[in-house]
């Protein structure tokens, strides 16, 4: 068979994860927690299943989690969705960034994404037809660079995708990146993706700033979160696109022969669930802490530590302890001090060697402390 995908292989979490188990490492790497969700989540969703909530749900996704999305974005980000015709559940972020896609690329059609980004967008714009522009963020800093984004743009210009915050640098927009990216779009048709899954975990009094509060930006915007960070519910794939009606309704049509929707009683629960605001308003906090403690242990060791503002990410430069490159340096650090990373090559064009690592910090306290105390041997 001639692979439609010739450059793609298996996905580094899934490389990462299967090393970290061989190894019986601390696995650090793929982004997930591992501690539970909160029980009367699980018990909203054993309501449903209990309650004959089993079949198919509408095609858009359940009423009720819809209704209960667009009164969270009004209340946080102040834009009013119609959840009827706005806001459309799906198998999470992946899915939906990768059916936006389906949507709105056009066969040559160029969509510009910052890198580094996150792993699924660059095949998904090529599954989608398109054409990927790779434009760099600021080196060391990972913030947007507007001069070569500006030259970027081109008339076969279809979409640009953000990650605010962002995986894997854990770096967040300001207030001036989004008005300079609001300028920059407003005499252009180029759409956005903007990829919110980390929205609630932002650090230092820092605020999440969503495209939705740009009406430059949200009337051309496909706003994507996910149920699985928000919620520490990784395996059960739910998330949600936000968008004007005219883009909701182009973003069905390929979402109901992709995938038609999405699990019932999930969406019950987590409908239910969200009626109390207390346990996103306080993930950043909690995250925070994680985030405090995992900085302060590599503090002493001898990895370069980079920012981190938002996310449960961290990432460190290993340049002054090996010379080895980041894929080697992370099979290394999982084979010998049992602690396992993902490169941030990953997140680049094949072939960009980095000499930067990443941490998931969404781990039991002891888990980070375990953790900290092999990387001490370095
Ligand atoms: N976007 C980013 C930036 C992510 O980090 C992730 C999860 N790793 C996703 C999208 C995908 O989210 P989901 O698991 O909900 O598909
Ligand atoms: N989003 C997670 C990460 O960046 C992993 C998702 C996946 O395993 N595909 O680590």
């Amino acid at each position: 068979l001639q692979s439609r995908l010739p450059q793609v292989g298996t996905t580094i979490f899934t490389v990462m994860s299967a090393l970290a188990q061989r190894h019986d490492a601390v696995n650090l790497g793929q982004g997930f927690p591992d501690f539970g969700c909160d029980p009367r989540l699980i018990d909203a969703v054993d309501e449903a299943m209990r309650a004959g909530l089993n079949q198919y749900p509408p095609m858009t996704g359940v009423p009720q989690l819809r209704e209960a999305i667009a009164s969270k974005l009004q209340a946080l980000y102040g834009r009013d969705y119609d959840a009827g015709s706005e806001i459309t559940i799906t198998a999470g972020a992946t899915q939906a960034i990768f059916t936006t896609l389906l949507a709105i690329v056009h066969p040559g059609d160029e969509v510009i994404v910052l890198e580094p980004c996150y792993d699924s967008y660059a095949p998904n714009i090529e599954m989608a037809g398109g054409v990927v522009v790779r434009v760099p963020l600021t080196p060391g800093t990972f913030k947007p660079d507007f001069e070569r984004l500006a030259a970027a743009l081109t008339p076969r210009t279809r979409a640009l995708i953000i990650n605010s915050p962002h995986n894997p640098s854990g770096t967040v927009w300001s207030a001036e990146d989004m008005q300079r990216l609001a300028d920059l779009l407003r005499p252009t048709e180029v759409m956005l993706i903007s990829d919110e899954v980390y929205e609630h975990m932002v650090f230092d009094g820092a605020r999440h700033l969503s495209a939705a509060q740009w009406p430059d930006l949200a009337e051309r915007a496909f706003i994507v979160s996910s149920f699985g960070k928000t919620y520490h519910v990784t395996g059960w794939k739910v998330g949600f696109v936000a968008a004007p009606a005219a883009l909701s309704l182009e973003f069905r049509k390929q979402h109901q022969y992709n995938v038609f929707t999405v699990n019932t009683p999930v969406q019950h629960g987590l409908a239910a669930f969200m009626a109390d605001p207390e346990p996103y308003l306080a993930l950043s906090d909690f995250y925070q802490q994680k985030r405090d403690l995992f900085r302060a242990g590599l503090a002493r060791t001898p990895f370069k530590l980079l920012p981190c503002e938002g996310s449960y990410f961290q990432c460190v430069d290993y340049s002054g302890l090996s010379d080895l490159d980041d894929q080697a340096y992370c099979e290394w650090l999982t084979a010998e001090l049992k602690v396992a990373a993902i490169p941030l090559s990953a997140f680049y064009a094949q072939g960009t060697a980095q000499r930067v690592i990443r941490f998931c910090f969404a781990k039991k306290d002891e888990t980070l402390n375990l953790a900290l105390e092999r990387l001490g041997r370095l």
